[in-house]
């Protein structure tokens, strides 16, 4: 353990050598309580994905914000928080989903217990960190090069009722349940809300890529979840936050393409639309022709928009959250 004098202690979860020299390192830093017992322990990771890089500055956002408050207000601390900024380094490093050479996707490895390998290892002690640290955890993502999203928790349909109250104070656009499915049993957030430690998983913007007013608006919703929950404790008024749409399983509707071609969108992500409005064109470059007109299927709010224009049919072009459920 490192630090103090800035208020922030620096912890080694684990550390493995390079193969060309240094060390790989799981770090966590922590904020402690003014309390012996703090109110509530609340713990933010980032980086699970090395392509998904809006976590990470969120984390930079709340370290940054909860250094000064320590320093100025330390009293404000009645609760303990910790912050994994950068949860797979090798990842993070090359950019990649996956951790390289292993091209292992460290959140299907949660919960494995007899893997050796290094991803598998690093995920077992985060979990194991994060179980004995957290009343509470908020597992930061970002979407694929394809898809852009709002700001949104999703919620795996069996942990709805501990959850939802939760993600409501998040200043999220969407809340969206949905139904289980076993590939999400080797993520860090099933698995933690198995073991009855509320995890909130935010998806946002798109990988590679920061969109700050996106994360402004997370970073808010952050601060204002600490505070809601009495980890931290201040005079000054509450803000005022989004109300997020909260959509249940069938109140999606996915908007596909018809055709291989280039989608040219014409339609902003967060819009309210109307069945038969124009979400954009499918066009064949090399005859100059347009393709397919698309349409939305439905009222609604566009809360998934493709941003890489190559289609294949079949290819996700949006998701709007139904107004209706049809
Ligand atoms: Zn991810």
């Amino acid at each position: 353990m490192q630090g103090g004098e800035s208020g922030l202690k620096t912890h080694k979860i684990i550390s493995s050598e390079n193969p060309l020299g240094g060390a790989i390192e799981l770090i966590r830093q922590t904020f402690t309580s003014v309390r012996d017992k703090p109110v509530k322990r609340i713990s933010f990771v980032a980086g699970l994905h090395g392509d998904e890089l809006e976590g990470v500055y969120l984390c930079h956002l709340l370290i940054a914000t909860l250094r000064q408050l320590k320093a100025t207000r330390p009293q404000a601390f009645q609760g303990e928080v910790h912050v994994y900024p950068a949860v797979n380094p090798e990842a993070l490093g090359s950019g990649t989903r996956l951790w390289p050479f292993f091209s292992m996707d460290m959140n299907r490895k949660m919960g494995e217990k007899t893997d050796p390998s290094l991803p598998a290892e690093f995920a077992r002690s985060l979990v194991e960190d994060l179980q004995i640290s957290s009343d509470i955890v908020v597992d930061f993502h970002a979407s694929n090069l394809h898809l852009k999203e709002l700001p949104q928790i999703r919620i795996i349909e069996e942990f709805d009722k501990k959850l939802i109250p939760l993600a409501a104070l998040c200043n999220m656009n969407v809340v969206w349940v949905h139904p289980s499915a076993p590939v999400f049993e080797s993520t860090l957030g099933y698995n933690l809300n198995r073991k009855k430690i509320p995890t909130l998983v935010v998806e946002t913007g798109i990988c590679l890529r920061i969109h700050q007013e996106y994360c402004e608006q997370i970073f808010q919703g952050m601060i204002h979840l600490l505070r809601q929950t009495g980890v931290l404790d201040l005079v000054d008024p509450l803000p005022k936050i989004k109300q997020p749409l909260l959509i249940h399983p069938k109140q999606v509707a996915l908007v596909q393409a018809g055709h291989a071609g280039l989608f040219i969108g014409n339609a902003a992500l967060g819009a309210h639309v109307q069945k038969g409005e124009t979400l954009g064109t499918i066009v064949d470059a090399l005859k100059g022709e347009v393709l397919e007109t698309v349409t939305f299927p439905a009222d609604g709010v566009l809360f998934t928009l493709r941003e890489q224009p190559v289609t294949y049919q079949g290819a996700p072009l949006a998701r709007i959250a139904l107004k209706e459920i049809r």
